[in-house]
């Protein structure tokens, strides 16, 4: 007989084999913790039992509605509980969540729901007068469902229902089926389409439900964990914590905008544990106007990623009294891959030192398989030198499906059976990478590549500057030259001259990678807080002829 005896009467069955999701995170929260309070808004709060019951009538509400499997329905919301609430309803349902960036402009918003096909649009006032406009613009626009926060600050209602009228259509007794297919899309994420429109990035329950187990392990979250919603849910599904934090029944608390001002009070008030942000909203906190920071007895853990932390960000953290833990990742694999995992040794070293180590890219996350640097043509590995730049990719179970309705760019996302970050990084001996650009962001300077972190790193650390991006200009001798957009401290504004920056950078740096020319004023950001390079390099090349 051939085969192992294993092969024989041990098959899969409904026992011993069920789909991944996350929405089974709520299912058992809600029983072992239901008094427990799962969301915190403003004065409100949500016990997990009553997560449980809104979720159900949320569900129910969007089946009456004719909503069914493999639907999209949008949101369109800050950190408010019904974004939080539509992770689970929307998915519960076999509809997939489309949550959209909130600082995009109308045409941006009317492509992502003619794209997606969307069914429905739940929508929060403060953000329906751009709603209205890509709506309005439209041949078969869908419903509209009315987010009216308490704590919103203006706007204007534009549905036929708000949503808490539209939860009271719904049946609280709803049954929750368990889900059939954990490769059933769940979530529909477009990219910020910096060049062209923006791409649908579809996401399976299987790998939302990884990505958010792959949190709690590496960001260490336990049922104790208060978790403060400085991320917004839109980006990645708020890196899958919009799903871990109910996993270990933590505690959300949602914020609508992110403001020092609001963010000091609750973590000494709420007890924070944990809270995740882009790096700039580090920096925002850093520099915050000394009445509005304040003192709390915690140690707050607190992510970051997106772009990369300069180490004198992460070392401004530490001081403040957060342990800073570097990610970094993409829409088109959950949101966090690979992590500065953190080593013992390096506990020994000064602050500036461990910022450093932190500073670097890190290593793959417990739940993605792999993470190389390659020559992107021939997929062989680059030495682990900490020198030889190549392209990041990545494989595993946290990876998108792929593009929705874009077969090429799914290709060529996949070229070689690895997912193509267009990242540029080294591999150091100790197996962590280091991002060094994108590759559209480096800087090739007499036919030297230079590494526009490399520079900001740099910049970051004189005393004077809050913010810095380094762009390549062209230079008729050199082919590219760096410069330099710098934002200086409140109290440095106009007291300080390019000059002293850029022999601040001569001084810290080989001479060929000092940039050249440096300008002041307030950068260009992304709805995600990225500093948008390319109206950088847009500003370089001048006006189009
Ligand atoms: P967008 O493409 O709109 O910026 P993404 O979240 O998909 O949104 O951006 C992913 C990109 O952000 C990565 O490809 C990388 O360039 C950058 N990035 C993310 N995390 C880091 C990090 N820790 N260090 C450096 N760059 C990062």
């Amino acid at each position: 007989m051939s085969g192992s005896i294993y092969d024989q009467g041990l098959d899969k069955n409904a026992a011993n084999h069920t789909a991944l999701s996350p929405i089974s995170f709520l299912k058992r929260a809600a029983t072992v913790y239901p008094d427990k309070v799962a969301v915190v808004h403003g004065e409100r709060r949500i016990t997990y039992a009553n997560f449980h019951r809104r979720v159900s009538q949320f569900a129910s509400a969007l089946v009456k509605r004719g909503i069914g499997k493999g639907d999209t329905v949008s949101l369109f919301a800050p950190n408010v509980p019904a974004m939080l609430e539509a992770h689970y309803a929307v998915p519960l349902i076999g509809a997939v969540l489309n949550s959209i960036n909130t600082r995009l402009d109308a045409p941006t918003v009317r492509f992502i729901l003619e794209h997606g096909e969307s069914k429905l649009v739940i929508s929060d006032r403060d953000l329906n007068p751009v709603m209205k406009e890509a709506l309005a613009a439209m041949d078969a626009p869908p419903p509209v469902v009315d987010i009216d926060d308490a704590l919103a600050d203006g706007g204007e209602l534009i549905g036929a229902v708000e949503y808490e009228q539209f939860l009271a259509e719904g049946d609280a007794d709803f049954a929750w089926e368990a889900v059939d297919d954990e490769w059933r899309a769940i979530a529909l994420n477009y990219t910020s389409g910096t060049t062209g429109n923006p791409k649908g990035v579809v996401y399976h329950h299987r790998g939302a439900y990884l990505n958010a187990l792959g949190n709690v392990i590496d960001f260490g979250l336990s049922p104790q964990a208060v978790y403060l919603w400085t991320l917004p849910m839109f980006h990645c599904n708020g890196w899958c914590y919009t799903w871990a934090v109910t996993a270990v029944g933590g505690t959300h608390v949602c914020l609508r905008k992110v403001d020092p001002a609001l963010i000091f009070p609750m973590i000494r008030d709420h007890g924070v544990t944990h809270m995740c942000g882009a790096p700039i909203v580090l920096t925002m906190l850093i520099n915050a106007p000394k009445d509005v920071i304040c003192d709390f007895p915690q140690t707050v853990e607190c992510a970051t990623g997106g772009a990369a932390p300069p180490s004198a960000v992460i070392a401004g953290m530490e001081r403040m009294g957060f342990h800073v833990t570097h990610l970094y990742g993409m829409t088109e694999c959950y949101g966090p891959s690979t992590i500065c995992a953190w080593q013992d040794a390096w506990d020994a070293l000064d602050l500036e030192g461990r910022a450093g180590k932190a500073a670097r890219q890190g290593v793959n996350m417990v739940t993605l398989e792999g993470q190389r640097i390659v020559d992107p043509e021939t997929m062989a590995d680059t030495p682990a030198d900490g020198e030889t730049i190549g392209e990041l990719v990545l494989r595993g179970n946290t990876v998108m499906r792929g593009y929705l309705k874009n077969p090429d760019a799914t290709d060529a996302a996949f070229q070689g059976g690895w997912l193509h970050t267009g990242d540029l990084g080294v591999m150091h001996p100790d197996g962590y990478i280091e991002i060094k650009d994108r590759s559209k962001d480096i800087i090739i300077t007499g036919g030297e590549n230079v590494s526009s972190l490399e520079i900001e790193e740099v910049l970051y650390k004189h005393p004077d500057v809050m913010e810095a991006a380094v762009v390549a200009a062209p230079h008729e001798k050199w082919g590219e030259t760096p410069s330099a957009y710098v934002t200086l401290k409140p109290d440095s504004e106009g007291q300080v001259a390019a000059q002293t920056i850029i022999d601040y950078c001569r001084d810290h740096m080989a001479h060929f990678k000092a940039p050249t020319k440096v300008t002041f004023g307030p950068l260009p950001k992304t709805a995600t807080g990225k500093i948008q390079k390319f109206a950088l390099r847009d500003r370089e090349k001048g006006p189009a002829a």
